[in-house]
């Protein structure tokens, strides 16, 4: 039975307004309201969200809650640490691109198309703005909460939102698995029945957040596959010659264009102790990573001059009246000292001093990579729920009237505002999908 929120709400002011020509103080008047809203919402469906991350948080914005009584769990004190964290280094809230350069960012791709076009970035700009978040697109289309909103601010504006809406929220509560009747268990808590539930649980990185990857085997243990998780958008190892990382280390390098066989991505890279970081790389990740499944060490390909072809940089080069290489490289190729501190270490002698092969280099240097990063200090997670584990509506097939949306599923998007895109999207379709269910769940 669901009790229309007009109805509800003509109701409490007629009941108010009765009470005013009765001798009863107002707070018993509101205890009184309280109640009666307490048995009412009896009657709705009880909806639970576990997980208060980017995906619930739409989801929550968006459900309909004269139909639902829903209730947010978290372990964590608030909600959406990870979008703080994610705030720390400029939060990309998503990419300005046509929707036909947009969705084959995502893999698989025919998963993700469809939902991102339910939902995309144009959408979530403009709900950021009804929300009273404005954006805006930097130079290389990400797109930011406007100059002097924080990410602290936009999360609080959203959690402000979704509070007004009749969304209870129960922080520092882990959920722990289902009992033998199916019912939800949490630490320190009965456990409860709900009608329908929704996992956004996150995937398994920056555990600090409250994402780790916890969940893992209580759904293995319902016999929901689980494909392992692992880094993604992460840094990778790479065996660096003593003194050029005592040199360069923590020294970018800018404007490269990085290849791995068919795949190419454009932008900067920094140098670690551990190897090499930054979205250049990051947007491979998940192709090197599939690779290194199979193989000890993948090969990449940097392009230190990728705005130029081959023959012009070998035309600057032999026009150069300077008689060092390193002289050439710096003063005519405009090569920075770590470039070509990259170069030594990835050329031999011969092909240093030969101008030909040099050039040739510049274009493609080989860079061997070891192995990927910490899964802790990776941006996003690899694995998840494999996706044919749910329905078209994000329903887990094993588990009837649940659902699950997020990084906690099987999919990958390279950094650049793509992930909270993502994220968004499922939470909007799957809102959209619940608020129009017919009593189906029982
Ligand atoms: C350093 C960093 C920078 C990033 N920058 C960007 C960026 O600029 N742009 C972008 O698009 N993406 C970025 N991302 C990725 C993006 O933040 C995530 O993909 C996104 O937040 C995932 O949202 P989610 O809702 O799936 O999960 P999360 O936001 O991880 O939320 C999951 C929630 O579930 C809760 N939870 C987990 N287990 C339990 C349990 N057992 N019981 C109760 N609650 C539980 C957690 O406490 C958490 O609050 C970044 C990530 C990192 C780490």
């Amino acid at each position: 039975m669901i009790l229309e929120k007009e109805l509800y709400q003509q109701f409490t002011f007629d009941f108010y307004k009765f009470m005013r020509y009765r001798p009863y103080s107002k707070s018993f008047t509101n205890e009184l309201i309280t109640s009666l809203k307490h048995h009412l919402f009896l009657y709705m469906k009880r909806l639970t969200i576990i997980g208060g991350g980017s995906a619930s948080l739409m989801l929550a914005a968006q459900l309909d809650t004269n139909k639902y009584k829903v209730t947010l769990f978290d372990k964590k004190k608030a909600m959406g640490r990870k979008f703080l964290v994610a705030g720390e280094g400029g939060l990309n809230l998503t990419y300005n691109s046509t929707l036909e350069a947009l969705t084959p960012q995502y893999f698989p791709t025919e998963f993700m198309a469809p939902i991102i076009r339910q939902f995309n970035n144009k959408d979530l700009m403009s709900w950021l703005k009804n929300h009273e978040i404005p954006t805006f697109i930097g130079s290389s289309n990400r797109v930011f909460p406007v100059l002097g909103l924080k990410p602290i601010e936009v999360l609080n504006k959203i959690v402000a939102y979704i509070s007004a809406r009749d969304i209870e929220f129960k922080p520092d509560t882990k959920w722990e698995g289902w009992n033998k009747e199916g019912h939800l268990c949490f630490e320190e808590m009965e456990d409860i029945e709900s009608d329908i539930v929704v996992f956004a649980l996150g995937g398994a990185s920056w555990k600090v957040t409250g994402s780790d990857g916890g969940w893992k085997n209580s759904f293995e243990k319902r016999g929901v596959r689980v494909q392992p998780l692992r880094a993604a958008n992460c840094a990778f190892e790479v065996d660096w010659n003593k003194n050029f990382i005592a040199t360069h280390e923590g020294k970018p390098l800018k404007n490269i264009a990085l290849t791995y066989n068919e795949y190419c991505s454009k932008g900067e890279l920094n140098i670690s102790k551990f190897g090499l970081e930054g979205n250049a790389i990051y947007a491979l990740s998940q192709k090197i990573q599939e690779k290194l499944l199979t193989e000890e060490s993948v090969v990449i390909h940097l392009d230190l001059k990728p705005t130029m072809i081959v023959d012009q940089i070998r035309s600057k080069y032999m026009s150069s009246h300077r008689s060092k290489v390193t002289d050439i490289l710096n003063k005519d190729l405009n090569l920075d000292r770590t470039s070509i501190g990259l170069l030594k270490q990835f050329c031999d002698k011969d092909t240093f001093s030969n101008p030909d092969l040099l050039v040739e280099t510049i274009k493609s240097v080989p860079v061997i990579l070891k192995s990927a990063g910490e899964l802790d200090k990776a941006i996003s997670t690899l694995g998840g729920i494999a996706l044919d584990e749910i329905d078209e509506n994000f329903q887990l097939k094993k588990i009837p009237n649940s659902y699950a949306i997020g990084e906690m599923l099987d999919w990958y998007a390279p950094t650049g505002g793509y992930l909270l895109q993502g994220c968004f999207s499922m939470g909007f379709v799957l809102a959209k999908f619940l608020n129009g269910l017919e009593g189906e769940a029982e």
